[in-house]
C-alpha cells in the first residue's frame, strides 16, 4: 500500500516536471545532429586538446586506469553509437558535484547529446532522488535511451597533492572536493573520538552536506586505515556509497525507461589545473533494461578492451 502510494507520488511529481516538446520556434534541448554524427562531433571537441605532459602521468599514477576526458568521452560515444545511442534519441542525465569544475565533463557531453537533466548535488550524490529520476525518465525520447553519468570528484594539483587543485583567478590552491573534505573532517572527528556531542538536527539550510556526512559514516575505518592516502581514498569511499544509492534509484525508476533502456556510467571525476585535460576513472558502465536488470557491462570496452 505504502509502495503504491509512493509510486503514485513519484508519478504525479514527475508529471509536475513535464515540459512540452520543443516546437520550431522554441529552444530545443537537443543539438539535433543526425545519426552517426556523434562520433564526428566528439572528434571535433578534442581536435585542439593539449598533448599529455608529466602532469598527466602524476594523475594516472595516483589513479591507475583513469582516462583523460578526451579518451573517456571518445570511447563512451563510440561504444554507445554502435548500440544505437544517437544525439536525437539520447537524454543525458548527470549526478556530479555542484562545483563549477564538475561542469567540464558535463559541458563536453552536452556538446554531443544536448543539455543534461541534473540529478546531482554536493559530492555528486543523486539528491534529485526517486522523484527527479522519474521526471528525467519521462523526458527520454519515445524511441530512445538515457545516458547517466555519476561520480564524486577530486582535485589533483600540479605538484601531485590529492584533494587540491589550481583554479582560474584564484591564487590559493584550494580544496577539491570541498564538500567531501568537510565530510571527511567530520568523520575524522568521530573516529578520533574528539567530536563534540550535539543535539542539533539536520538543518534545511545545509541539508545536502548533512546527508553527505551521514553517507560517509560507514567508511570511518577504511579512511582511518588509509593514513596518508586518506585524500586519495576519500572519493573511492564516497563512490561506493553513491553507487549503492544510484543502483537503488535506477532500479526503482527503470519502469520509466523507453525503448532502449539506459546506460549507467559511474566513476571518479578527477579535476586538474586549468590548462590540462581533466580525467575520469570509470568503475561502472552498464546497460540497464526497463526492468532494472543489467543486460550488459561495457566497462571493458572502454578500458583494457578498447580498440581504436
Ligand atoms: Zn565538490
Amino acid at each position: 500500500m505504502l509502495r503504491n502510494a509512493t509510486v503514485l507520488l513519484i508519478a504525479s511529481s514527475a508529471a509536475a516536471f513535464q515540459i512540452s516538446r520543443p516546437t520550431a520556434f522554441s529552444r530545443t534541448t537537443s543539438l539535433n545532429i543526425s545519426e552517426g554524427d556523434v562520433v564526428e562531433k566528439v572528434k571535433n571537441i578534442y581536435k585542439d586538446a593539449p598533448a599529455p605532459t608529466d602532469y598527466d602521468k602524476v594523475v594516472t599514477d595516483v589513479y591507475p586506469g583513469a582516462l583523460s576526458n578526451k579518451d573517456f568521452q571518445t570511447r563512451v560515444v563510440n561504444v554507445l553509437a554502435a548500440k544505437g545511442f544517437t544525439a536525437d534519441n539520447t537524454l543525458l542525465a548527470t549526478s556530479l558535484c555542484c562545483d563549477e569544475l564538475a561542469r567540464r565533463l558535463e559541458d563536453d557531453f552536452n556538446k554531443v547529446y544536448g543539455n543534461n537533466f541534473n540529478l546531482g548535488g554536493l559530492s555528486g550524490f543523486p539528491f534529485a532522488g526517486n522523484t527527479g529520476f522519474g521526471a528525467m525518465a519521462a523526458h527520454i525520447p519515445d524511441d530512445g535511451s538515457c545516458l547517466i553519468i555519476h561520480g564524486p570528484h577530486v582535485g589533483v594539483a600540479k605538484d601531485g597533492t590529492v584533494g587540491k587543485v589550481e583554479r582560474v583567478g584564484i591564487a590559493l590552491v584550494d580544496n577539491c572536493c570541498g564538500s567531501a573534505i568537510a565530510a571527511s573532517n567530520y568523520l575524522k572527528g568521530i573516529t578520533d573520538g574528539g567530536a563534540m556531542i550535539t543535539t542539533a538536527l539536520q538543518e534545511f539550510t545545509d541539508f545536502q552536506q548533512g546527508a553527505v556526512q551521514e553517507l560517509i559514516l560507514p567508511h570511518g575505518k577504511r579512511l582511518a586505515d588509509a593514513g596518508e592516502d586518506r585524500m586519495r581514498e576519500l572519493p573511492l569511499a564516497l563512490y561506493d556509497s553513491q553507487d549503492l544509492l544510484m543502483q537503488d534509484i535506477v532500479k526503482a525508476g527503470a519502469g520509466g525507461f523507453k525503448k532502449n533502456g539506459a546506460a549507467v556510467i559511474g566513476g571518479i571525476q578527477i579535476n586538474t589545473a586549468p590548462d590540462t585535460l581533466d580525467y575520469f576513472l570509470p568503475l561502472r558502465f552498464d546497460l540497464v533494461n526497463s526492468k532494472g536488470q543489467i543486460i550488459d557491462s561495457l566497462l571493458n570496452e572502454i578500458t583494457s578492451g578498447w580498440k581504436e
